[in-house]
């Protein structure tokens, strides 16, 4: 028989969703009021006013999109590509790939450069490339790499393609609040997020802005938008300026509440505030495990705070171990995807998972559970080692 869904609560600590902050769901619980009720438009426009400044950005057309990230990502090209258009992706993880994919999908002349995976993308390819074409029209790439937590510099990669002439887009899904995203200082044109990374919120919104020179280009197309959900000129007649807002769809009325707390924790905190502690909790962990004997997956310099992948020890089942975590921990952590997948866990701190008691929480567990497995790690000094790094914060 069919009951009331009540799901076992659990620490998210995978590359997403992560712990929602309970603040949120309490705030996604209130009364649903119409999508056009004066009160509601009051809440749109205060969450446009805060996702600018989380963005760090003026652009008017700044707004979350009625759909997970991925729609974002599609939203950013269907907006910009018109057939025959040239764009450059800098791919080095799984997201870049579907970046790939949408430009193909959306008759662009796809200009593919990869990089090895775990690495940041090099800015030198980037100008070698634009050289070599320079009718090129978008520069397309992910800020931070969930599949391999790696960050690139969006500043020097969106610099180099603007000095070019050309537009940017830039997957900023697992960078917003975790790690330092300024869409004004780097000049980007295109940066969507989503909701159920950094921001401690559920999945299902994504966050999107838009430069001027962006927004005239879609309002100057040649060809229509082929996607009528996502195309910007519709979106924005309800997200617009103003009280006459047209009905385009029902926006997700409670989803937007999650989301307005959640930006309303983000500004409070502080984005200074929030990067810190992001840093600090990925500092512990790192401490912790590498005192067990365990290796991360990325050079330092290139890592992810929100992020981390950790190489599995030589002869350790890697899905058993999460299974365990999982099982006796209530505890969720990644796989590694694509050539990673059996080689490394991704372990997430992002939002309201990135907080003391998860690392101690996933340190503890992880030792318990890979010396249950008899994999070869140092016992007893994990623990030790995370408490020194807050002791000296
Ligand atoms: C999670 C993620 C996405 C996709 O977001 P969904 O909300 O799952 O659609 C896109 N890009 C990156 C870098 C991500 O981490």
């Amino acid at each position: 028989m069919i009951t009331t869904f009540s799901p076992t609560p659990r620490t998210l600590m995978g590359p997403g969703p992560s712990d929602v902050h309970p603040r949120i769901l309490t705030a996604m619980a209130k009364p649903t009021i119409g999508h056009l009720d004066p009160e509601f438009i009051r809440l749109m426009d205060e969450i446009k006013v805060m996702l600018q400044g989380v963005f760090q950005t003026q652009n008017a057309l700044t707004i979350p999109l009625s759909a997970p990230g991925s729609a974002g990502m599609e939203a950013s090209f269907v907006n910009l590509i018109e057939p025959g258009d040239k764009v450059i992706i800098l791919q080095n993880g799984v997201f870049g790939g579907r970046m790939a994919e949408n430009v193909r999908r959306f008759g662009g002349d796809l200009v593919l450069l990869e990089t090895d995976w775990g690495r940041a993308i090099d800015p030198e390819q980037l100008r070698t490339a634009l050289q070599a074409h320079p009718d090129t029209k978008i520069v397309a790439f992910v800020h931070a790499e969930t599949s391999t937590g790696v960050r690139s510099d969006a500043k020097s990669l969106c610099e180099m393609a603007h000095a070019a002439g050309c537009l940017t887009i830039v997957d900023c899904v697992t960078s917003l609040v975790g790690c330092e995203v300024d869409v004004d200082g780097w000049g980007a044109d295109v940066v969507y997020s989503g909701t159920q990374k950094c921001l401690s919120c559920a999945p299902g919104l994504s966050p999107f802005t838009m430069s001027e020179r962006a927004a005239s280009l879609t309002q100057t197309r040649k060809t229509p938008v082929s996607s009528w959900f996502l195309d910007m000129n519709l979106v924005m007649g309800y997200w617009g300026a103003g009280s006459t807002r047209a009905y385009h769809h029902t926006a997700p009325v409670n989803a937007l509440y999650g989301l307005h707390e959640a930006l309303l924790m983000a500004t409070e905190e502080g984005l200074s505030a929030a990067w810190a502690r992001h840093a600090l909790n990925h500092q512990a962990l790192k401490a912790g495990l590498e005192a067990m004997g365990l290796r991360f997956f990325v050079p330092e310099s290139e890592r992810l705070a929100q992020l981390n992948l950790v190489e599995v020890p030589a002869g350790v089942d890697e899905a058993l171990i999460r299974r365990a975590l999982l099982g006796s921990y209530n505890l969720e952590i990644g796989a590694g995807l694509g050539p990673l997948a059996g080689k490394v866990w991704r372990i997430g701190l992002m939002g309201y998972a990135s907080r003391a008691e998860n690392v101690l929480l996933c340190v503890s567990a992880l030792e318990a559970v890979l010396a249950q497995s008899n994999a070869s790690i140092h016992r007893g000094q994990a623990i030790d080692a995370v408490q020194s790094v807050y002791a000296s914060a």
